[in-house]
């Protein structure tokens, strides 16, 4: 069989801005971080000779790193330029690009990447993400329509300049909604913002316990993840699962979390710091699996959410470790119309609060180009 190549690889940008329908500040960007007005997104469409077409989120990794690969070697160019074990990390962000493969060796295998990598399920339960800081009123409400949307778990943010503050909203929305919902919180204290105001350990400690008494899923990020003692010392004392992990950069960085006990949930993301992609998402759920852990990875992506989304799902749909995945939702602004522009069926809940794995071949979703108008930025021929 005349083995394929890749031969051209195009980034897709929006012309026109995808625009929020007020500005956006979210919680980790409290106290006065600029609010973002619009969304854009960038793809790679990666061609290959045979006809068949690959895409995956821009990051920015350099797409040279295809030239010579055949695409179904896609463990090959994992360990080269995401892997991690060589020095520095790799700084490529070439999950992208990895994902594009993913969905070239779908395509080319007619299947989802999840039914060919072997399935474990096709419907994975989600948790809404709201992302800003509200008044108890509207958070109150804002639960109220999300239950009733049909999710079963829902993540609030904490932040606001007295953390008790912060425990006062959980326990009101926890006393207007009961039990009817999965409450999930947010510290975002893992945080490159300049103007950030830290909890201390202390500080940390003592709202995770009254989370604890909330009856909370879990707390994500009480601590910054460099803190592993500090968040190992909450994880220990309290019975809700500390969760973390977005910003690791690869998989072997979770080494010390687990050895430690830090986090109960692992919270890598296919795309943030660049490295993991489907092939590592697999394997990291695979070592936190042996140590009794649980992932719930992290998504984000704004305007490129949905194609993020739909390569995790068809990763967590092969492991036996992950009971949900984030989802982004925060009406009026974070909807499926400006994370999930370019779908013609969005990505959306059943009753039941879970997401059917997306079972298109490769990574499962049919890109419709002519719903944004988009421009070729810059092109390659490989
Ligand atoms: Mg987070």
């Amino acid at each position: 069989m005349h083995l394929m190549k890749i031969k051209r690889v195009e980034i897709l940008t929006n012309k026109e801005p995808i625009r929020l329908t007020e500005p956006w500040r979210p919680a980790w960007r409290e106290p006065d971080g600029v609010h973002t007005t619009d969304f854009t997104l960038s793809l790679y469409k990666v061609y290959t000779d045979q006809g068949i077409i690959g895409y995956g989120p821009n990051l920015g990794g350099d797409p040279k790193l295809l030239r010579g690969l055949n695409p179904f070697y896609i463990r090959k160019f994992w360990h080269n330029h995401m892997g991690g074990k060589r020095a520095g990390d790799s700084g490529k962000r070439a999950a992208g690009l990895e994902i594009a493969l993913w969905d070239i060796v779908g395509k080319a295998a007619r299947q989802p990447v999840h039914q060919l990598l072997g399935a474990s399920c096709q419907k994975i339960p989600v948790y809404a993400a709201t992302s800003r800081l509200l008044e108890i009123s509207q958070h109150i409400e804002q639960v109220k329509t999300l239950i009733n949307f049909g999710f079963k778990a829902v993540k609030l943010r904490l932040h606001r300049p007295d953390p008790w503050a912060d425990v006062a909203v959980i326990e009101a929305v926890r006393s207007a909604v009961g039990d009817t919902v999965e409450i999930l919180v947010d510290a975002n204290q893992n945080n490159s913002s300049e103007v950030y105001n830290f909890w201390s350990r202390q500080t940390a400690q003592q709202v995770a316990r009254e989370l604890d008494l909330l009856n909370v899923y879990f707390l994500e990020e009480p601590l910054p993840r460099n803190d592993v003692e500090g968040l190992a010392e909450i994880s220990a004392s309290v019975d809700m699962f500390i969760a973390g992990g977005e910003h690791t950069p690869v998989v072997a960085d979770f080494k010390s979390h687990i050895l430690a006990g830090s986090y109960d949930i692992l919270q890598p993301d296919i795309t943030l710091a660049g490295n993991f992609g489907i092939t590592g998402l697999r394997e990291i759920s695979s070592v936190a699996d042996f140590f009794g852990k649980l992932v719930i990875p992290h998504v984000t992506g704004n305007g490129n959410f949905f194609i993020t989304l739909a390569a995790t799902l068809q990763a967590m749909a092969t492991v036996d470790n992950c009971p949900m995945v984030e989802f982004p939702y925060d009406p009026p602004i974070l909807t499926p119309d400006t994370m999930q522009t370019l779908l013609a069926e969005p990505i959306w809940i059943d009753k039941d609060g879970s997401v059917e794995v997306p079972n298109k071949p490769g990574i499962g979703i049919e890109i419709d180009e002519d719903r944004l108008a988009l421009e070729v930025s810059l092109a390659w021929e490989i």
